[in-house]
């Protein structure tokens, strides 16, 4: 039988939607190929977890319980993983696409001289059976497809949002194994000294639990300028559409979509944007979707969990009053 291993991502004691996401994505390999999927959780405090993680596709789960391993360190997270996945041997082991995960995996592939292919939006199985990555290349204006066989040992990293989280099933168990391993944090060549709140005027917009996105509805960079004043004011990061950026209203790596980023926010706000599905293909993993449109029909409005409709112009300075008088 093929294992499928992940590396589930914890963040103030819950579990990452990538995390899960990972989980879902190997759970649909697995049953296509035949095979199971082991979830790794280290952490500190964790073990509450495991029932989520079954409910979206785990067949086992490894609790690592070391109270180092609450805050991050690369050094660290490697000792506490590395031999849990030599015994385990998966064919795959899939991680979210993330800082903390590009600390540490390249580490491995390099001890263990197995490929690693990071970025990754799709695994699947292919039509002979083998194990196919689709992952982004040119900036997002191709894919390419790598094929490894059923009996590989690859290590992949997947984009959070990239496939957005489906349904969990709560009825579902997992056989868990919890393991206290004996680590020296003092050891570790790296540890979290201090954790900062991100800066959203320079987060990377895939990494922003907030975004106000702009498109050709703003009207030029004075729009844009009113869309900064509403993300300011919610603390949320800019982005925007292709048609925003070709115009340079918009710096590229503000962009959002397929040729773009891939975001996954809390809170998504599409202000004077269509919905295209060039970039709607970016942001689908938003937890919550507002609209601004002057156009009802607009493919933004109805993809949107509320939509309004009006002139951004009108809406923004209404809402920014409104925020005021919070204050
Ligand atoms: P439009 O489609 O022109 O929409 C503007 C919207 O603003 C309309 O719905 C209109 O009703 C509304 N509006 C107008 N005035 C107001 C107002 N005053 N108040 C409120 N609403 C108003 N696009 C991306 O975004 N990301 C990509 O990565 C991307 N990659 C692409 C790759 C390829 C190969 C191709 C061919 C296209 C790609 N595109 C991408 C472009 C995409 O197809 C759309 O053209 C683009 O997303 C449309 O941007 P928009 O919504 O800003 O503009």
């Amino acid at each position: 039988m093929t294992l499928i291993a992940v590396r589930a991502d914890t963040e103030s004691g819950a579990l990452t939607a990538s995390a899960l996401e990972c989980v879902q994505e190997a759970r649909e390999l697995a049953d296509a190929i035949g095979g199971g999927v082991h979830v790794l959780l280290p952490g500190h405090g964790v073990a509450g977890l495991v029932d989520e993680l079954a409910a979206y596709g785990a067949d086992a789960i490894t609790v690592i319980e070391h109270e180092s391993l609450y805050q991050f360190s690369g050094h660290g997270w490697l000792a506490a993983l590395e031999p849990v996945l030599k015994t385990l041997a998966p064919t795959l082991f899939l991680a979210p696409d993330t800082s903390h995960v590009r600390a540490w995996l390249p580490r491995l592939t390099v001890r263990w001289r197995v490929p690693l292919v990071t970025g990754c939006v799709q695994v699947k199985s292919s039509a002979t059976g083998q194990i196919e990555v689709i992952r982004p290349t040119y900036s997002g204006a191709r894919h390419e497809r790598l094929v490894f066989p059923a009996t590989a040992s690859v290590l992949v990293t997947l984009i959070p949002g990239a496939r957005g989280l489906g349904a969990s099933h709560s009825g579902r168990h997992a056989e868990v194994t919890r393991l206290m391993p004996d680590l020296n944090p003092a050891a570790f060549c790296d540890r979290t000294v201090e954790r900062l709140p991100p800066d959203p005027h320079t987060v990377d917009i895939s990494e922003a639990e907030r975004i106000v996105a702009g498109g050709l509805g703003v009207g030029g960079p004075e729009g844009m300028e009113l869309i900064g004043k509403l993300a300011d004011r919610l603390g949320a990061a800019v982005g925007g559409t292709r048609v925003v950026v070709d115009r340079g209203w918009l710096p590229f790596e503000r962009q959002i979509g397929t040729t773009g980023k891939t975001v996954a926010p809390r809170l998504y706000l599409a202000l004077g944007i269509s919905g295209a599905s060039q970039h709607t293909s970016g942001m689908t993993g938003s937890e919550t979707v507002i609209a601004v449109n002057t156009d009802r029909t607009a493919p933004m409005v109805g993809l949107a969990d509320l939509g309004i409709v009006g002139d951004l112009h009108q809406v923004i300075p209404a809402l920014l009053a409104e925020l005021e008088k919070l204050t």
